[in-house]
């Protein structure tokens, strides 16, 4: 290992994400950002295509995000969301909900979107409980689905990416079957919930794309679809947009390209902009309305320490002022252009199995990635941050990522993969 002193002596004590720690190459020392890069402690500078896990959305240390978070640094940095209330997270709440389409009004703020999704989860089984029909335990999720790393929502992930198997006894039960994509797949969702309906309580997807599970798109027709099926057989449709939400799809939420609006939604990765973890799941006027009552056990009962910290709220609300004052959607439109353009020329590449690109997302698809870790060092020798997972080699850069750029990830992309490791 050569670093900072800081780094030698650290390393040693933390243990990283998703990461073989006997065999992975180690970690690189990143010092500070600013716009499209990251710059390393030997004074390199990566271009980030991947916008810091989807999360960087205007660019790094954006001026009006760090001023926002400046002031309500020196004003309040934190204070408990219990019996308090804030104006940072009450301005918040309003302009997600004027944001987002039907009577999705009440918002549930959180601090990952791990927990956001259990909200959800908690919030459509009590939904249930609340208005007297136990039993309706179960979530419908699907194959390829990714909805976070906590026990509950690894229990609605994919199987083989959950773990399913490993964590056997551990994980609750819940259906998970294929994404319907024709009729034939949406008659077979309809007759599963024929049998099992009486034990579902939702139906969880993530709209247009899902991300972590291999960066798979489909149609809006399977979300009307979906949205019909829910309400033919009475259970809710809860829609996990912490990937898609806040443009990266091309429209400001997924769900608006489907026109349906779900019963519940959950929101994270670029909700703040990228600054401070921040996360939030809102349920629609008749979600809420059932948890009113005289009788106290029919309460949500959750409160995440930190939840609407209101430094995380100021920096979400200068995201949203930014998504109101500069292009955000002409830029996600022409980073889609470009890309398509571009990546195109990966089709013919040796092992490269697909090539495909929806909003900001561009992903080429290679049958298999024998050496991961050379495949990560020899993009990053071309000067970008690029991470591939799986058999997937992907970017979702910043809206604000100029197109040389943008030109400059991609060619290093087609470089790299013209000669695979
Ligand atoms: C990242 C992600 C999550 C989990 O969010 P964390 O903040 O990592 O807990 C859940 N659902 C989707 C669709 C995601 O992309």
């Amino acid at each position: 290992m050569t670093g900072p002193d800081w780094f030698d002596a650290g390393l040693p004590h933390v243990w990283l994400p998703y990461t073989q720690m006997h065999t992975a190459s180690p970690p690189l020392p990143a010092t500070a950002t600013d716009g499209c890069r990251i710059r390393l402690s030997d004074g390199r500078e990566l271009i980030d295509g991947i916008a810091s896990w989807w999360t960087a959305c205007h660019g790094y240390n954006h001026p009006h995000i760090r001023q926002a978070a400046t002031d309500q640094l020196a004003r309040m940095p934190h204070v408990m969301f219990g019996g308090l209330v804030h104006e940072p997270a009450l301005r918040l709440a309003r302009r997600l909900t004027d944001l987002l389409p039907g009577d999705l009004e009440r918002v549930f703020f959180s601090d990952s979107g791990s927990v956001a999704v259990e909200v959800a989860m908690k919030m459509a089984v009590q939904y249930w409980l609340n208005r007297g029909q136990s039993g309706r335990t179960r979530l419908v999720a699907f194959r390829g689905g990714y909805h976070g790393d906590t026990l509950a929502t690894m229990a609605v992930c994919d199987p083989e990416e959950g773990m399913h198997s490993l964590f056997a006894g551990v994980l609750p039960q819940h259906v998970i079957t294929d994404l319907p994509c024709d009729a034939a797949s949406c008659a077979a969702l309809d007759h599963l919930m024929e049998t099992e309906g009486q034990h579902v309580a939702a139906i969880l997807v993530e709209p247009l794309v899902q991300g972590a599970g291999g960066m798979l798109f489909h149609d809006p027709a399977t979300l009307r679809a979906l949205r019909e099926i829910a309400d033919r057989h009475g259970v809710l449709l809860i829609l996990d947009e912490i990937f898609t939400g806040f443009g990266r799809t091309g429209s400001l939420f997924a769900c608006q390209q489907a026109g349906i609006v779900p019963d519940i939604i959950t929101l994270s990765k670029a909700l703040s902009g990228g600054t401070v973890p921040l996360a939030a799941t809102v349920a629609r006027r008749h979600v809420f309305q059932a948890f009113l009552s005289d009788d106290p056990t029919h309460a949500l009962m959750h409160g995440p320490t930190f939840m609407a910290n209101p430094l995380a709220c100021a920096c979400a609300n200068a995201s949203l002022d930014l998504f109101e004052r500069e292009p955000r959607l002409e830029q996600v439109a022409a980073i889609g252009a470009q890309m398509r353009d571009e990546l195109e020329a990966c089709r013919h590449l040796p092992a490269v199995r697909d090539v495909r690109t929806m909003g900001a997302i561009g992903v080429v698809e290679l049958e298999r990635i024998r050496d991961m870790n050379r495949l990560k060092a020899r993009l990053v020798d071309q000067g970008v941050w690029v991470r591939p997972f799986r058999t997937i080699v992907y970017l979702t850069p910043a809206f604000t990522i100029a197109p040389k750029e943008l030109a400059h990830l991609t060619q290093a992309i087609r470089t790299v993969l013209s000669d695979p490791p």
